[in-house]
């Protein structure tokens, strides 16, 4: 067995930054240098605070911070964040602290993964996504080329802290787009709370803070339950990619132009259709979980696709096992399985039940 530690470290939920130096100081955080990774946006929003919290408490604080945006989650900025830490005299005992979103948490964990063979580093989740699904499980590596997340590392975070306030700052597609991982991992494992987000919809909607702590906390349970029994997806992690393999084939075709949550929803209707077909859900239960998306400013279908193109993407993803794609279906709400006898006329047929222009 390469890998046989359980990812261990503690996820700590709060509505502030408030608590976070108490965490750091468990970790030995006053004997060494800190560095903040952000990016520009979040460096605005919440640089300085964080940094103050910090400064005076710790050997020395530092921060680097680069441009917003996926198009810089790659070995640029990997390069230019190794030369900071060089620079400022970073060593195998310090630690960096990721203070962003998918993209900064990624990079900053990749970085930690490899400089001088692996560092120390904590996740501070700032956006939905990242908080309910990128920060926990350990995975975190850069995009190479064209390709997505084509270089990376398991390597796990020391801590896991949320400040759950910052979510009101959040662009509204942003938040929705995050939202649907949520009902992802609701649909896979956990009923009680599908019905639950149902409930408490508008709630959610306003961002109401007692309402979004328990649909965070919820969400967590699920992927990290799931990671800790499959770190390296050899089994059950791979039921996480529900809508993802459609879903990125149709990211791909549009370009980026549509946020990952959107395209993730619109491969969930897809996955859920084949489902219907194959006679795992009812025709009630697949028009259920399509219209479940609309009140939360989700797609349920797209337009300007070529269904042979998103076909071809959809069998060039990653997730293919000796010629089959390991596609996930959903037996039932609450519970997803792995298939891999899903044909191309199903796909396609999926593909056409979310075109637009049908
Ligand atoms: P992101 O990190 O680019 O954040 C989106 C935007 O929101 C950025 O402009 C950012 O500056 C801004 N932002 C962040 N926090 C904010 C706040 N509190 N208020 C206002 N604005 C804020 O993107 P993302 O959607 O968080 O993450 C997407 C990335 O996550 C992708 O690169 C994807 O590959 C990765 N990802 C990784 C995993 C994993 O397991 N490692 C899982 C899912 C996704
Ligand atoms: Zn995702």
């Amino acid at each position: 067995v390469l890998y046989n530690k359980k990812p261990c470290y503690d996820i700590v939920f709060q509505q502030s930054f408030d608590g976070l130096w108490e965490e750091l100081q468990e970790l030995g955080a006053s004997e060494k240098k800190l560095c903040i990774v952000t990016d520009s946006r979040v460096d605005e929003l919440y640089g300085a605070q964080v940094a103050e919290l910090l400064e005076g408490k710790c050997c020395k604080i530092v921060k680097y911070a680069f441009p917003a945006g996926e198009e810089n989650k790659n070995l640029e900025t990997v390069k230019d964040v190794y030369r900071y830490l060089i620079e400022e005299g970073f060593d195998r005992k310090d630690m960096l602290l990721a203070l962003g979103g998918g993209v900064t948490g990624d990079l900053t964990g990749f970085v930690a993964a490899t400089y001088l063979r692996g560092i120390d580093f904590v996740q501070i989740p700032t956006t939905l996504l990242a908080q309910v699904d990128s920060s926990i499980g350990g995975k975190t590596g850069v995009d190479f080329d064209s390709y997505k997340n084509m270089v990376g590392a398991f390597k796990m975070p020391r801590l896991v802290y949320m400040n759950l306030s910052v979510l009101k700052t959040l662009e509204e597609r942003q938040f929705y787009s995050g939202f649907a991982e949520v009902m992802k991992s609701a649909l896979i494992k956990d009923a009680l709370f599908y019905e639950w987000l149902i409930e408490n919809m508008y709630e959610i909607c306003e961002r109401e803070p007692a309402t979004l702590e328990e649909m965070v906390i919820r969400t967590c349970s699920i992927k990290k339950m799931v990671v800790e029994k499959d770190p390296t997806e050899q089994g059950d992690r791979a039921l996480l990619n529900l809508g993802h393999t459609i879903g990125h084939a149709i990211e791909k075709a549009k370009n980026f132009e549509l946020y990952h949550g959107e395209c993730v929803a619109l491969g969930t209707v897809a996955a859920a259709y084949i489902s219907w077909k194959k006679e795992m859900l009812s025709m009630e239960e697949f028009y259920e979980i399509r219209d479940m998306f609309v009140p939360f400013y989700l797609p349920i279908s797209v337009d300007d696709i070529d269904p042979q193109e998103i076909l071809k993407l959809t069998k060039s993803d990653k997730k293919m096992e000796a010629g089959k794609i390991k596609f996930i279906l959903l037996k039932k709400i609450g519970k997803a399985v792995i298939d891999r006898t899903v044909t191309d006329d199903e796909i396609l047929a999926a593909i056409e039940e979310i075109n637009f222009s049908e």
